[in-house]
């Protein structure tokens, strides 16, 4: 039996190696693993700022830190599940509608042959392509969208795919069950008053980061986890969904937002949820000098990781 799991630091110093996801091996394999890290490095569709495209880059880095034991979620991440790193998708600069088709095309097989994907972003125009390749397999799933932002509008400078679009575009082409389907964590200005309404025309639960501070987080993981039942879910996690103050280093970012404490602990409260795949989006190691943006996201990667191990360990009690 094939247990693909990281490079021990207290054997080899995490300075030393090539710098894959929490230093699991790179092997391109669909054989004999529950999860595969995966590179998205697209910025083609980022509005404001661009360099998403160096987020993987910057969050396989620094996830060296990462020890192989959650004692929040209280889990030995290898004891139960088996994870490479794949490396990253194929882009081709400047034409977006190419990378949609290559994101897709590529990721499907791993989705097919039952790997969850956890894939590192690349700006959010990336989650399109990715819901393509899952509900393929899965058919129609719910969304989980941390973001300051909906993501939902028609266009941008007359065109449909970029990281403002990819909700609605996903809810065009149902690749998601809107009904239990949830975008958390909106704020800061908008381009007109019914933005955020046209978002829940569109059938999502919108919940805007001042809800969300009203009704605190136990409130808030309750209606996360009521929304979306027991179906399979899709997590997509914008990383402007956290205060600037805590991850600079993004696209367009928002101020007002939660801490890095705050995120971490709303991605913990979706244990045991079914998780069929998985994104963190614009990170901008430009802008994040002192790296902590990519710090920030490789931690919510790992608890992600951790939610599988935890499903798992619970699955086989
Ligand atoms: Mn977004
Ligand atoms: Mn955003």
């Amino acid at each position: 039996m094939i247990n693909y799991k990281p490079v021990d630091p207290r054997k080899s110093p995490r300075f030393s190696g090539i710098k894959t996801f929490m230093r699991l091996p790179h092997v391109k394999t669909t054989e004999g693993i529950d999860f595969a890290i995966i590179g998205v490095p697209c910025d083609e569709g980022a509005s404001f700022r661009t360099g998403q495209r160096s987020g993987p880059e910057a969050i396989r880095s620094v996830s060296a830190l990462l020890r192989p034991h959650n004692p929040i979620l209280d889990v030995s991440i290898f004891e139960y599940c088996s994870g490479v790193d794949y490396g990253d998708l194929p882009v081709v600069p400047g034409y977006i509608e190419d990378c949609y088709k290559k994101i897709e095309a590529s990721l499907f097989p791993l989705v097919a042959a039952g790997v969850i994907p956890i894939l590192l972003g690349g700006d959010h125009s990336v989650t399109l392509p990715e819901l393509r390749a899952v509900a393929k397999k899965h058919g129609p799933v719910a969304l989980i969208q941390f973001d300051s932002h909906t993501d939902t509008q028609d266009e941008y400078f007359g065109r449909r795919y970029n990281h403002g679009t990819p909700f609605r575009r996903a809810v065009e082409e149902k690749l998601l069950l809107v009904d239990r389907s949830i975008q958390v964590g909106m704020r800061g200005s908008i381009f007109s008053p019914d933005a955020l309404e046209e978002a829940r025309t569109l059938g999502f639960d919108v919940i805007t980061t001042d809800q969300a501070r009203d009704m605190g987080s136990d409130n808030l993981i309750r209606r996360i986890r009521d929304r979306v039942g027991d179906t399979n879910l899709f997590v997509s996690f914008d990383i402007d969904f956290v205060d600037p103050a805590y991850a600079p280093g993004t696209g367009t970012p928002e101020v007002g937002g939660f801490t890095s404490a705050e995120a971490i602990h709303l991605v913990r409260g979706l244990n045991g949820l079914n998780l069929v795949g998985c994104d963190v989006v614009e990170v901008l190691p430009e802008y994040d000098p002192a790296g902590i943006t990519a710090l920030l996201a490789s931690n919510i990667v790992y608890e992600f990781i951790s939610i599988l191990a935890l499903n798992k360990k619970n699955t086989n009690v």
